[in-house]
C-alpha cells in the first residue's frame, strides 16, 4: 500500500469526535447573537439613523452620508462587543463561493495616534481592486476597478473576528459582476409584476415577496483520505475508483442513524448557523453512504441565498475542525447518488397571502389559480432558460441520469389539481360565462384545499414539482449559487405575469368584464401550456420519447444548454425585464462557458497526471511481480506443468499491458485534443471542443483504470478506494 494511503487509514482509525457544547440550554439566548438585526440596530443606533436604515430596507430610500456615518459607528460599537477587529465587504463573484477582503478598523489620526475607525463611506462602498474575478470581458484590464456596495436588505454579521457586510459587486461602469445584483433586480421585477396582477383581485396588496427554502446536500469524507486523493482535492470529484462491493443498494443509510463524528460536526454547524440567524432545521442522512442534507426554514430569497452561501462556507470551515472534507460537487462518486440543491420557491403578498397556497374563499382561489397557471406557462416558455441557469460541468453528471431530474423540464402538479385544470380548460362558453358556469368554477376551485390536503403522492422524479404551497425546483446542483435559478425563475415569472396582465387589459379595453377576461386568458393559458405538465416517472425512457413528441427540449450538452441564455425567449425575459443589459448578458454567458472549459481542463490534466504518474507505474510494478513469479515457476516446474499453471497469469499480464498501452495512448490523444481546443480564440468554440473532444476521454481512460484497480494487488494500489472513502466513519 502506498505510504499516503496507509497513513490516511491509520489516522482514521484514531479519530475521536470532539465534544461540542451548546452555548446555552435555550436557543433564544444565542440565536442571532452575531447578526446586526433590527433589535441591535435599535440598541446601537440613534433614532434617526435607525429610521433611515429601516426606510432603506423597506422602501429602498437612499441613505445620506451623515446617516451612514452614524450607522457605521453604531455597527462598529456592536461589533466591538464581540471582539471584532476587522471588517469586510462580503460578496458573491461569478466564481463558486464568496469573496471578501479584510481591513482592520485601525487608522492613524492627524497627530499620528492609532485610532479605530469605521466610517459611513467605508460601510457603503469599497473598491476591492478585484481585477482577477471573472467578468466575461466587461472590464477592460486597464480599468480593473470594481466596486462593492452595501445591500441594506441583508443584515451585517460577525464571523470569527470579522464584521461582514453583504454587498453587491459592480464594475466601474456599473455592470453587475456578481450574483446578488441581478437577483435583487429579478426580485424587484417579480414584485412589481405580481403586485399588479394581485391588484386585479385585491387592491390592498401592495408588495409581493419571494421566498426561498433551499435543501443542501453534501458528502463528508475524512480529511486524511481526502488529502490522499489528488483528484478530490483538485476537482472536487473522484476521476477514478471502482464501485465498492457494497454501495447504496440497501439504502440502509437513508434516514439511518447518523455516526457520532458526523453528529458532532452537525451540532457545531447548527450552533454557528443559529448564532448567525440562519434558521437551519432539518438534518438527515441522504440516499448515498456518507451523504447528508441540511435545510433551513424558508426566508426571503435574497437573505436565504446569502445564508446558503454563508452556510457552505461555514460547513467547509467547521468540517476542517472535525477532520472532514465537505464535498459540494454534484457527483463526487460514480455509480453513487449525486448531490442537488432543491430550491423551494413561493410568492407571498404583504397582506400575508401565499400565492401558491389555495385560499379559503373563491376570490382567494381565483388568485391562486391565476398564479398557478402563470407558473405553468412560465416554465413551458422558459424551459431553456431554466436549464441554462442550472447546467454546469458538475451538474451534467446528474441531469438525465436515473437519480436526478432529467435534462427535460416538466411540472408535477398532482392528479387532482391537474384534473381540475383540465376541467376548467374544457368548460364551454368562451364568449361569456353563464352564472352557472361561474358558480361551478368557484365551487370547483373552492374544493382545492381539501383535495390538496390528501394529495400525498409527491413525485420525486419531477424537476419542478408543486408541493402543496410552493414549487420545488430540483434540478439545481449542490455546488450552485441559488441565485442563478432564482434570477431565471423570478425574471421569467415577472415576464409571464406582465404578459398575462397585458392580455387581460386588452380584453377589458374591448369591453369584456374583468372576471370574464381573467377566466378566458387562464383557459387559453392552461391549454397552451399543457405539454409541460407531467405526472409520471421523469426518469423513465418512455418520458424521453413522450417529451420529444410533445416538443419539449432535452439538452444534456452543457455548452449548448448554456447558449440558450442568449436565445430569443431568454433575451426577452432578461433584457426585457432589465435584469441584465446586453453586455452583462454576454459577459455572464462568457463566464459560464469559461468556467465549464476550465473545469474540464483541470479534470483532464489531473486525470492525465494521475494515470501516467500514479496508476501506470503501479500497474507496471505489479506486472513485473507477475513476471518474476512466472520465472520462478518456470525454474521449478516441468514445461508441461508450467504451461498449465501460468496460463492465468500470462493472461493477466497481457490484460494489464493492453490497458497500460490504452491509457498511455488515450492520455496522449487527450492532450492533443486539449491543445487543439486551447488554440481556439473564441470561448464558445473552446467550450464546445472541450465537451465534444476532451470529455469523452475522461470516461474511457477511467474505465481502464477502474479495471486495473480490480486486477492489481490491493496492497500496492496507491489511492484510497471507494469503500474507504464512503464507508469509513
Ligand atoms: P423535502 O421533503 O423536499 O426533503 P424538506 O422538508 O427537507 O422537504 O424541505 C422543504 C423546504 O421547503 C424547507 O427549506 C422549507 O423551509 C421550505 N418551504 C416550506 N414551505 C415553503 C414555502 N411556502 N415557500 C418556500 N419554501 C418553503
Ligand atoms: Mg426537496
Amino acid at each position: 500500500m502506498s505510504k499516503m494511503r496507509f497513513f490516511a487509514l491509520q489516522e482514521l482509525s484514531n479519530r475521536v469526535p470532539p465534544e461540542v457544547k451548546y452555548p446555552s440550554n435555550k436557543l433564544s439566548d444565542y440565536y442571532g447573537s452575531h447578526v446586526f438585526d433590527r433589535k441591535k440596530m435599535q440598541e446601537y443606533l440613534p433614532k434617526e439613523a435607525y429610521k433611515a436604515v429601516v426606510s432603506a430596507i423597506e422602501k429602498g430610500t437612499p441613505i445620506s452620508r451623515e446617516m451612514a456615518n452614524l450607522i457605521a459607528n453604531g455597527m462598529k460599537s456592536w461589533a466591538k462587543s464581540l471582539h471584532v477587529t476587522h471588517y469586510t465587504h462580503w460578496f458573491q463573484p461569478l466564481t463558486d463561493g464568496t469573496a471578501e477582503k479584510h481591513d482592520g478598523f485601525i487608522e492613524l489620526s492627524e497627530d499620528e495616534q492609532v485610532i479605530e475607525r469605521f466610517s459611513g463611506k467605508l460601510l457603503i462602498q469599497q473598491e476591492p481592486d478585484a481585477s482577477s474575478f471573472p467578468n466575461g470581458g466587461i472590464r477592460n484590464t486597464f480599468e480593473a476597478r470594481g466596486y462593492t456596495a452595501w445591500d441594506v436588505s441583508s443584515p451585517a454579521f460577525v464571523v470569527d473576528n470579522t464584521l461582514c457586510i453583504p454587498t453587491i459587486f459592480i464594475s466601474y461602469t456599473g455592470e453587475a459582476l456578481d450574483y446578488k445584483t441581478p437577483l435583487l433586480k429579478a426580485l424587484a421585477a417579480v414584485d412589481k409584476a405580481a403586485t399588479e396582477v394581485c391588484q386585479l383581485f385585491d387592491k390592498n396588496i401592495s408588495r409581493v415577496y419571494t421566498n426561498l427554502g433551499w435543501e443542501q446536500e453534501y458528502f463528508l469524507v475524512d480529511s486524511s483520505l481526502y488529502n490522499a486523493r489528488p483528484d478530490l482535492c483538485l476537482t472536487g470529484r473522484t476521476l477514478m475508483g471502482h464501485s465498492s462491493a457494497k454501495d447504496q443498494q440497501l439504502e440502509d443509510h437513508y434516514f439511518g442513524s447518523i455516526p457520532p463524528r458526523v453528529t458532532a460536526f452537525m451540532k457545531e454547524l447548527e450552533i454557528e448557523c443559529h448564532k448567525l440567524g440562519i434558521p437551519v432545521k432539518t438534518r438527515h442522512n441522504e440516499v448515498a453512504p456518507n451523504q447528508f442534507e441540511l435545510a433551513p426554514i424558508f426566508e426571503n430569497a435574497n437573505l436565504a441565498n446569502d445564508h446558503n452561501q454563508l452556510v457552505m462556507d461555514l460547513m467547509k470551515r467547521i468540517a476542517r475542525k472535525h477532520h472532514f472534507a465537505v464535498l459540494f460537487h454534484e457527483k463526487p462518486f460514480n455509480s453513487v447518488n449525486g448531490s442537488g440543491k432543491h430550491n423551494n420557491w413561493s410568492l407571498c403578498t404583504d397582506t400575508g397571502i401565499n400565492l401558491f397556497a389555495p385560499g379559503k374563499n373563491p376570490k382567494g382561489n381565483m388568485l391562486f389559480l391565476t398564479f398557478l397557471v402563470n407558473v405553468l406557462m412560465m416554465v413551458y416558455k422558459n424551459q431553456d432558460l431554466l436549464r441554462a441557469a442550472i447546467v454546469s460541468a458538475g451538474n451534467s453528471h446528474r441531469l438525465g441520469a436515473n437519480e436526478a431530474p432529467p435534462a427535460i423540464l416538466s411540472i408535477f402538479l398532482g392528479k387532482h389539481l391537474s384534473a381540475m385544470l383540465d376541467e376548467i380548460a374544457r368548460q364551454v362558453g368562451d364568449t361569456r360565462m353563464t352564472p352557472e358556469e361561474k358558480t361551478t368554477l368557484k365551487l370547483g376551485i373552492g374544493r382545492i384545499p381539501e383535495i390538496l390536503l390528501d394529495n400525498t403522492d409527491r413525485n420525486r422524479t419531477s424537476p419542478f414539482a408543486f408541493t402543496g404551497n410552493r414549487f420545488e425546483f430540483r434540478a439545481a446542483g449542490s455546488s450552485s449559487n441559488c441565485a442563478a435559478s432564482m434570477i431565471a425563475i423570478n425574471a421569467a415569472m415577472a415576464n409571464q405575469l406582465n404578459e398575462f396582465k397585458a392580455s387581460v387589459d386588452q380584453l377589458m379595453e374591448e369591453g369584456v368584464g374583468k372576471d370574464e377576461a381573467i377566466f378566458r386568458i387562464l383557459k387559453e393559458t392552461i391549454l397552451a401550456s399543457e405539454a409541460i405538465r407531467f405526472e409520471g416517472d421523469g426518469y423513465s425512457e418512455e418520458w424521453k420519447q413522450e417529451a420529444a413528441r410533445r416538443g419539449l427540449t432535452n439538452i444534456s450538452h452543457v455548452p449548448e444548454a448554456l447558449m440558450h441564455y442568449n436565445d430569443n425567449q431568454s433575451r426577452t425575459v432578461l433584457l426585457g425585464e432589465r435584469i441584465f443589459n446586453e453586455s452583462e448578458l454576454a459577459g455572464r454567458l462568457e463566464v459560464e462557458l469559461e468556467k465549464y472549459t476550465m473545469k474540464i481542463q483541470i479534470e483532464s490534466r489531473v486525470l492525465g497526471d494521475l494515470a501516467i504518474n500514479h496508476i501506470v507505474p503501479i500497474a507496471v510494478t505489479y506486472q513485473n511481480r507477475l513476471l518474476e513469479n512466472l520465472r520462478g515457476l518456470k525454474e521449478i516446474f516441468s514445461p508441461e506443468e508450467y504451461e498449465e499453471l501460468s496460463a492465468d497469469r500470462k493472461e493477466l499480464i497481457r490484460e494489464i499491458s493492453r490497458r497500460v498501452t490504452a491509457i498511455k495512448m488515450q492520455v496522449r490523444e487527450m492532450i492533443e485534443a486539449r491543445k487543439r481546443a486551447n488554440q481556439m480564440d473564441n470561448y464558445t468554440d473552446k467550450a464546445f471542443a472541450y465537451q465534444e473532444t476532451v470529455c469523452p476521454f475522461l470516461e474511457s481512460i477511467r474505465e481502464h483504470i477502474d479495471h486495473l484497480e480490480m486486477e492489481i494487488d490491493d496492497e500496492i494500489w496507491p489511492l484510497p478506494k471507494y469503500r474507504e472513502l464512503l464507508f469509513s466513519k
